[in-house]
């Protein structure tokens, strides 16, 4: 059953709940992880309300630009945000997969500059 209610990214989103923003724009919201698991752990939401990466693709199955949008603004923040030249990008699709937030929302982890 997947759940649309109010999560915990919409409300760091909205300003309900303080982040350590990185950086913002039509597409998404990216901040820093409460509990980082590498030297560098960002977190990248969507700004549309889908509870995981398939959902976010389904739901935007006549929305093609938002998909690439976001996934150029990921690549934006990756690179030209944060100059990272390793990183790893990841998302936790269900439960199973280890998803602890049913807000979609990309991994962007380094532990090199
Ligand atoms: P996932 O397991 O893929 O759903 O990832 C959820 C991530 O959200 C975990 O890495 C948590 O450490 C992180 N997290 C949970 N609450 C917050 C919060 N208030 N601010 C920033 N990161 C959070």
């Amino acid at each position: 059953m997947k759940n649309y209610e109010k999560n915990i990214f919409t409300k760091i989103i909205s300003g309900e709940i303080p982040c350590k923003k990185v950086f913002e724009d039509e597409y998404c919201f990216a901040f820093h992880d409460i509990n980082p698991k590498a030297q560098v752990h960002i977190l990248i939401v969507p700004k549309m309300n889908v509870v995981d990466f398939s959902d976010f693709i389904q739901k935007n199955e006549k929305n093609n630009e938002f998909i690439a949008n976001f996934f150029k603004s990921v690549n934006k923040i990756a690179n030209d945000i944060l100059k990272l030249d390793n990183f790893q990008i990841i998302s936790n699709n269900g439960r199973n997969a280890g998803q602890e937030v049913f807000h979609f929302h990309i991994h962007i982890k380094s532990n090199k500059k």
